[in-house]
C-alpha cells in the first residue's frame, strides 16, 4: 500500500478521513485510486485538490456522509448514491443491532483495502447489479439476526453462516470482525494465522479463479501446479476436516487448508500473492524495503519478501507477539505463486 499526499505536503493513509496538519477533509478517489484534499464546492459537493484529479468534482459516498463507514468519493457525474467499493454490498448487518455497527466498520475497511489492491492489479472489479452473470457482491452476514423469527429460532444454530464464496457472492461472517471470536476459530481450525483482509484475499481468489482460470488458455498449468479441481470438493473437505492435512503439506502447499483441494490451494496461494505485493510495497513506500523489489519479477520480489517478513516477525518476537507472517515459501508454492503473478499481469483488463 502506498502513502499519500496532502494539498499541505502532509503525509496521508489510506484510512484517513481529515489531515491532522490542515485540518482539509479527505476523499479516496476510486478513478484516480489516490487520497485527495478537499475543497467544498457547495450541495455535497468537493473539489479535489489532488494533482491526478484535475479540479474534478465529487460528493462523498453515501457510507462516508450518512454512517462514517466509508472514505471514498464517488464523481460528480456518476449518479449512484455508494461508491465503486459499498456498490458492491448486497447485505450488510442489521445497524440497530448492538455492536454490529463496530464489526461493520472493521469489515468495510478491509473491503476497501482488497477493491483498492485489485484495482491496482487492473483486476476487473464490478458489481454484480451492472454485471449479472460475471460481478462480484458482498453480503455480511451474522449467524443469529435479530430479524430471526421465533419460529425458526431452533434451526438457527444448525444454519452458521458459513464464510465464501458462490457465483461472484463473496459471504462473510460478520463475527470474524470479532477478535474474540475469530482468535477462537483461528485455534478451534489450529491455524497459523487468521485475519479479516485474509478472508477478503482468499475469498477473491476463488472469484478470480471463476473470472481468469476456468476455460482459459491458463487451465492447463494451473491444474500442473495445483492439481486438478474436478476432483469431488465436497468430499475433499470433508476428508480434510475428518482426517487433517496430508502428512508432508509443508514440501507443497502454503498453509495445511491448501491441501484440502486444488480450489482452496489456488485461494490460499491468491491470498498470499495480494499479502506479500501489498505488505512489500508498503515498506518499499516507507524505506524498509528497497524501491526496486516491487518492479523485480516474482522470484525476486519473494526474496525480498523473505528477507522482510523473517524481520517483522523478529520485531514482533521483541514486543511479544506471535510471528505475523509464520509461512514457508517452498519452491513448489513460489512456482504456484509465479503462476499467479503471470496470470494477474497478463489479465488484460483496463477501465
Ligand atoms: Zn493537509
Ligand atoms: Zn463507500
Ligand atoms: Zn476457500
Amino acid at each position: 500500500m502506498k502513502t499519500f499526499r496532502c494539498h499541505c505536503g502532509n503525509q496521508l493513509y489510506f484510512e484517513n478521513v481529515q489531515c491532522l496538519a490542515c485540518g482539509r477533509k479527505l476523499g479516496f478517489l476510486p478513478d484516480v485510486l489516490t487520497l485527495s484534499a478537499l475543497e467544498p464546492a457547495g450541495d455535497n459537493l468537493f473539489r479535489a485538490l489532488a494533482p491526478e484529479a484535475q479540479g474534478r468534482l465529487y460528493r462523498p459516498c453515501h457510507n462516508y456522509s450518512h454512517e462514517d463507514a466509508c472514505n471514498w468519493m464517488v464523481p460528480a457525474n456518476e449518479p449512484d448514491a455508494f461508491c465503486q467499493a459499498c456498490r458492491l454490498n448486497e447485505v450488510i448487518p442489521n445497524l440497530d443491532k448492538p455492536g454490529n455497527r463496530t464489526l461493520w466498520i472493521r469489515i468495510e475497511q478491509r473491503k476497501r483495502r482488497l477493491v483498492y489492491d485489485l484495482r491496482r492489479q487492473h483486476l476487473p472489479v464490478f458489481p454484480r447489479s451492472s454485471h449479472p452473470d460475471t460481478g462480484l457482491g458482498f453480503a455480511f452476514l451474522e449467524d443469529h439476526p435479530e430479524t430471526e423469527t421465533l419460529e425458526f429460532s431452533d434451526h438457527i444454530n444448525d444454519n452458521p453462516v458459513m464464510t465464501g464464496h458462490a457465483n461472484g457472492l463473496i459471504t462473510i461472517n460478520i463475527a470474524e470482525a470479532d477478535d474474540v471470536e475469530r482468535e477462537r476459530m483461528r485455534v478451534q481450525m489450529n491455524e497459523s494465522q487468521r485475519t479479516l483482509l485474509g478472508h477478503f484475499r482468499h475469498e477473491s481468489g476463488h472469484y478470480y479463479w471463476d473470472r481468469l482460470v476456468a476455460g482459459s488458455p491458463y487451465l492447463g498449468r494451473v491444474r500442473e501446479l495445483f492439481g486438478d479441481e474436478r476432483i469431488n470438493y465436497g468430499q475433499a473437505l470433508e476428508r480434510f476436516y475428518n482426517d487433517g492435512p496430508m502428512p508432508d503439506w509443508q514440501l507443497r502447499f502454503v498453509s495445511a487448508y491448501a491441501s484440502s483441494h486444488p480450489w482452496e490451494d489456488w485461494a490460499e496461494c491468491w491470498a498470499h500473492w495480494l499479502q506479500i505485493n501489498d505488505t512489500l510495497e508498503t515498506a518499499a513506500t516507507i524505506g524498509l524495503a528497497p524501491v526496486e523489489s516491487m518492479k523485480a519479477d516474482l522470484r525476486e520480489r519473494i526474496d525480498h519478501w523473505i528477507r522482510l517478513a523473517g524481520h517483522i516477525n523478529l520485531l514482533n518476537r521483541s514486543l511479544d507477539q506471535p510471528d505475523p507472517y509464520p509461512f514457508v515459501l517452498s519452491p513448489p508454492v513460489v512456482d504456484k505463486l509465479a503462476l499467479i503473478d503471470e496470470i494477474i499481469a497478463n489479465s488484460g483488463f483496463t477501465d
